[in-house]
C-alpha cells in the first residue's frame, strides 16, 4: 500500500491510497464519518429564551455548532471512571450563553457562548443562533462531549468524506493530431498542448467524464479514459472540530484496532457463535431540551 498527501488546505486534505480494494476505501470512509469522536454540546439547561425560536429549534442548532476538540486532553464519557450523569472535568465542558438584546435588535452567534475551556469553543464564531428583539433575552448553560457519527449526526467531525477512482488517461500519440479539441472539451484542465503534443497535466483533476473521448475527431478516439482499480483519491473536509489530517490518522488508528479484535475474534474461534437472542431495545423517552442521543432519565408523567 501506498499513501501520498497530496493537499491540505484549510480543512481539506487530499491523499491517494494505492494497492487497496474498494472495501477497505469504503471502510476507512465510514470509520472517518461514524468512528472518530468529536465534541458536541449534548445537554443544554435553558433558564431564559424569550427570542422567537422555541426552545427545542434552538437546542436543535446549538447541538450542529461545531465546537473545537481536544482529543488528548478529554475522553468519551463511556470511558469515563466518573459514572456521572452531568459528566466531569475529564469527560465534559460546560459553555454558557448569556445575551440580552438591551439596547437594539440583535443576532445570538456561536461567538457568544463562554467556555470554561478556552481551547473547546466553536470552530467558528459566526454561527447565527436565534434573533432577539429588544429586552429579550437568551440564557443558557450547555454541557459538550466526545461522541461518535455513529450515534448522532452532529459528532460527525467531517462535512465530506469521499472517495474516487484514480483516472487513467492515455494518449495515443501516433494516431493524435494535436488538433486541442479535447483541451476545450475537459472542464478540469486535465489536458494541455504543450509543445504540439497533447499531454496529462492534472490526471488528479480528472472525473471520468468522457467529454475528451467524445469530441475527439479521429476514430477510433486518440483518447482514453479508464480507472484504476486499485488507487483511490480521497477527499475529507473537516468541520473545523480537528485538523483534517488528525481525522484521518485516527480513523486509521480505530480501523487498526477493530481488524485486531477481528483477528482475535478468529484465533479464538469465535467468528461462528449463533445469535440466539436477539432484543430490540426499548426506546428511552427524552430529558426536555436534550439535543443528545443516548439514555436519558423519563420524564416525569403530567
Ligand atoms: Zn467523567
Amino acid at each position: 500500500m501506498r499513501v501520498e498527501v497530496l493537499s491540505i488546505t484549510g480543512d481539506t486534505v487530499r491523499f491517494l491510497v494505492e494497492g487497496i480494494d474498494v472495501s477497505l476505501a469504503n471502510a476507512l470512509r465510514r470509520t472517518i464519518i461514524s468512528e472518530v469522536p468529536s465534541m458536541t454540546i449534548d445537554d443544554i439547561f435553558i433558564f431564559d429564551n424569550s427570542s422567537v425560536i422555541p426552545d427545542e429549534v434552538l437546542a436543535q442548532r446549538i447541538g450542529f455548532v461545531p465546537l473545537k476538540t481536544d482529543l488528548d486532553s478529554y475522553v468519551l464519557p463511556e470511558d469515563c471512571e466518573c459514572n456521572s450523569d452531568l459528566g466531569c472535568s475529564l469527560c465534559r465542558v460546560v459553555l454558557t450563553l448569556d445575551v440580552e438584546a438591551e439596547t437594539d435588535i440583535r443576532t445570538v452567534y456561536s461567538g457568544d457562548f463562554v467556555s470554561e475551556d478556552p481551547q473547546i469553543v466553536p470552530a467558528s464564531p459566526k454561527i447565527p443562533l436565534t434573533k432577539l428583539a429588544l429586552e429579550q433575552a437568551v440564557r443558557l448553560e450547555a454541557y459538550a462531549r466526545l461522541g461518535l457519527g455513529k450515534v448522532h449526526a452532529k459528532w460527525q467531525p467531517v462535512s465530506e468524506a469521499v472517495y474516487q477512482h484514480l483516472a487513467e488517461v492515455e494518449i495515443d500519440e501516433k494516431r493524435c493530431t494535436a488538433c486541442g479539441m479535447c483541451v476545450e472539451a475537459c472542464p478540469r484542465g486535465v489536458l494541455s498542448l504543450e509543445g504540439g503534443k497533447l499531454k496529462v497535466v492534472d490526471i488528479y483533476a480528472c472525473i471520468l467524464c468522457g467529454e475528451c473521448v467524445e469530441v475527439c475527431p479521429v476514430d477510433p478516439a486518440a483518447v482514453t479514459q479508464d480507472m484504476k482499480g486499485d488507487t483511490f483519491l480521497f477527499t475529507v473536509e473537516s468541520t473545523g472540530c480537528l485538523p483534517p489530517e488528525r481525522i484521518v490518522t485516527e480513523a486509521c488508528r480505530v480501523l487498526v484496532a477493530k481488524l485486531d479484535e477481528f483477528s482475535d475474534k478468529i484465533k479464538r474461534g469465535e467468528t461462528d457463535e449463533e445469535i440466539v437472542d436477539f432484543v430490540v431495545g426499548e426506546q428511552e423517552a427524552r430529558r426536555l431540551y436534550s439535543v443528545g442521543a443516548g439514555d436519558f432519565e423519563k420524564e416525569e408523567e403530567g
